[in-house]
């Protein structure tokens, strides 16, 4: 061997036991699952994370006690050395898999109930998978750290995707964190009911006293504030006294900032400063994950292929999958049976109903597009960008959007991997065209019909 190979892996590995004893299980899980060996060189050691988001987490987090680690352990100094490796195709879904992994619900120090807050809305039950896990670490990290980094953070996404359960799990862990914090969490509705009470008992300054005297302020469907100049105003100058103070503040949307209507522009710029992240549907792996994780906690006994079921069939609403799970406990309960898959089968036949839309592929759909345009199905799928092709396959991802219930996501993966704001991207495109372009509706209609022939 020659003298210049240096391996510092069983330091390493013996650092991260001991660092596992001096956190708690989910800081762990969130910060160190992700991280993996690359190399040594005489003086430092080289450790891949997934992005520099991590990067900068890690670094201010442990880097230090690491490194007072591996010195203890080696009896030399040892520099730790983070490398973001995005990991795209094959890494890829490694990492992904132990995303998905639950975080272990850990016995709090504690416990507190924040009289605002729902205390079921906790990280500890927040599953992470792909769809997730920018938001959940944002949060997560927005919790430890109020007001130091991603201030202010816009969480955006469809219908029962997590957003109310992840902005309360900031306070909530906040809540628990620091002794002397003043959180509060509205929703945007109670925010302006409130405001305008206020002006009726003309108690404007209390009011302003409550939002602009806080620590964190969490502010939930501001997409509810379209059209309500008043409040817009009132929320405008909330944030200009917070934000000069360092004061945190998170917002949740239905929509990206930029599709929210009758925004004032200077709201609307000052939501986009900071971090914008979003929430898309999980999928079928991470909904089988959160369908367990519901099960344990509410400890009842469903057989795998029932849970199969209900995420084969419930797609795009969390909350959906929920429902689902508490009407079958409801049912067995009443007539005293097991849950079995006919039971299943049968009781939830109305969630499942979604009859025309059934066994649509994004294959077919390309298939479809693809053979209209006069283009070959691979280059419809690949990565070529010419314009006759990217128009089409525009077209394409639109399609798939609105006639099946894959995320933006899975679409991407579908033509040549791509990111899955490209599918977002492609689909306001359209959505944009189709109001200026009158022959482009009934080309789409017309390939909408053919799709829905051609399905088995
Ligand atoms: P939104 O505010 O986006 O409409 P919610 O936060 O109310 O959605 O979520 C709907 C339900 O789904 C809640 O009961 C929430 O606990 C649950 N939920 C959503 N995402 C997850 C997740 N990743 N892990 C566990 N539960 C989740
Ligand atoms: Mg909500």
């Amino acid at each position: 061997m020659s003298d210049n190979v240096w391996d510092y892996k069983i330091f390493w590995d013996e650092a991260l036991k001991e660092i596992q004893q001096e956190i708690t299980e989910q800081e762990y899980i969130m910060w160190f699952k992700n991280m993996e060996y690359i190399g040594s060189t005489e003086s430092s050691v080289t450790i891949s994370v997934p992005s520099s988001f991590y990067k900068d987490q890690v670094t201010q987090r442990y880097q230090s006690r690491l490194e007072d680690l591996l010195f203890e352990l080696s009896g030399q100094r040892i520099s730790l050395n983070f490398k973001v490796v995005r990991k795209n195709n094959p890494g890829k879904k490694k990492i992904q898999e132990r995303e998905k992994a639950n975080l272990k619900v850990e016995t709090p120090k504690k416990k507190k109930k924040h009289p605002m807050l729902n205390p079921e809305y906790t990280f500890e039950r927040f599953v992470i998978g792909e769809s997730n896990s920018f938001a959940a670490n944002a949060a997560y990290a927005i919790a430890k750290n109020p007001g130091k980094g991603y201030n202010p953070c816009l969480i955006y996404g469809g219908v029962g995707l997590g957003k109310t359960h992840l902005i309360q799990a900031i306070g909530n862990s906040a809540y628990q964190e620091f002794d002397n914090l003043k959180i509060v969490y509205v929703t945007a509705e109670t925010f302006a009911n409130e405001f305008i009470q206020s002006i009726q008992n003309k108690t404007g300054h209390l009011f302003k006293n409550k939002f602009r005297s806080v620590d964190i302020l969490l502010i939930d469907d501001i997409h509810f504030l379209q059209g309500k100049e008043g409040t817009q105003e009132e929320l405008f100058h909330t944030f200009n006294a917070l934000y000069d103070s360092n004061k945190q503040m998170v917002f949740t949307s239905d929509r990206p900032v930029s599709e929210l209507k009758s925004l004032s522009d200077r709201l609307r710029s000052r939501f986009e400063r900071g971090l914008n992240v979003d929430l898309q549907p999980p999928n079928y792996e991470t909904r089988i994950a959160i369908l367990r994780k519901k099960i344990e906690e509410k400890n009842v006994d469903i057989p795998d292929e029932v849970v199969e079921l209900i995420c084969k069939n419930i797609k795009n609403n969390v909350r959906d999958l929920e429902k689902a799970l508490t009407k079958l406990i409801a049912y067995a309960e009443l007539v005293n049976k097991n849950i079995t898959l006919e039971i299943a089968q049968r009781q939830l036949k109305d969630f499942f109903a979604e009859p025309n839309q059934k066994n649509i592929t994004i294959d077919i759909i390309q298939k479809v597009v693809a053979d209209y345009f006069g283009l070959s199905y691979n280059d419809l799928r690949g990565k070529k960008r010419t314009k006759a092709i990217a128009f089409p396959r525009q077209v394409a991802m639109y399609i798939a959007r609105e006639m099946t219930e894959y995320s933006t996501t899975e679409v991407g993966l579908e033509f040549g991997g791509r990111d899955h704001t490209t599918v977002m991207h492609a689909c306001q495109k359209i959505e944009d065209r189709l109001k200026t372009d009158p022959t482009l509706e009934p080309t789409i209609l017309h390939l909408m019909r053919e799709i829905k022939e051609h399905r088995i």
